[in-house]
């Protein structure tokens, strides 16, 4: 199934499900008791909104071996995370801004999952079942501030820095899916979920080794070689295979 959150004119943050070209509304807690309903409009007629506010983004880096190669640097012997901040979110058409300090605003199409259930120490095997499903990340980097500074905190943390979208897939095997990232039409990243160095799995035991996940949180799950610069006009679209595309606008800010 694929959730939604959605607005129509001025009414906002509204719960749905995805059938074809249409939406049902949802009455209650997608984590909990929820009821479906008809659905009975179009896709086409409202706008959509990042599927999910997170609690926190964990992001997790050098995760394809592809990307590694490409940096010349070792293959990393436990996950390498960092945190972005919430207020990085935004959906399906909203524009990227790049900030002005920065020349060099990258993209990242990353797999993304969405937490489920609250949990800590969970080991690999019972990851699964925390899972709430998964959506596309891009997420955007200024690699020129990520050079100058020790941690990512405000290379990845611009307004703007996280699309996510467009719905939460619930029905995805991340094991062999593919991955990439256009931009104005070409072809800059294309990887399989197969060649991450880390499974979801694993990277969800990982963390919560570390921190509590919760209901809502979002794992950005590493990127495949080839980021690269984004510029004013252009349009940026990640796809996954098996979820869809999320398209965005990028804008000077
Ligand atoms: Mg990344």
């Amino acid at each position: 199934m694929r959730f939604v959150r959605y607005q129509v004119g001025t009414i906002t943050s509204l719960l749905g499900w995805v059938l074809g070209e249409h939406i049902g509304a949802i009455e209650g807690d997608i984590f909990g008791e929820y009821r479906r309903l008809e659905a009975d409009i179009e896709l086409a007629r409202v706008q959509l909104l990042a599927p999910i506010l997170p609690g926190k983004i964990i992001e997790v880096g050098r995760n394809y071996i592809d990307q590694v190669q490409e940096q010349e640097t070792k293959i990393p012997e436990i996950p390498i995370i960092s945190l972005k901040p919430p207020s990085t979110v935004i959906g399906h058409g909203v524009p990227i801004v790049i900030p002005e300090q920065s020349n060099q605003v990258e993209h990242e199409v990353e797999l993304a999952v969405v937490i489920g259930k609250k949990g800590r120490f969970i080991p690999s095997d019972q990851a699964a079942r925390y899972i709430l499903g998964y959506t596309i990340a891009n997420d955007v980097t200024a690699r020129d501030l990520q050079r100058l500074d020790v941690h990512k905190t405000r290379s990845k943390g611009f307004d703007t820095f996280c699309p996510l979208g467009p719905w939460i897939e619930t029905e995805l095997d991340p094991m062999d899916v593919l991955v990439t990232c256009r931009v104005n039409g070409e072809l800059r990243q294309m990887a399989s979920t197969r060649e991450m160095i880390f499974s979801v799995s694993q990277i969800i035991a990982f963390i919560s080794s570390v921190m509590t996940l919760f209901p809502g949180d979002v794992i950005l799950t590493g990127t495949p070689a080839g980021s690269g610069v984004l510029r004013a006009g252009e349009r940026v679209e990640c796809s996954i295979e098996g979820i869809g595309s999320l398209e965005n606008p990028v804008k000077q800010g």
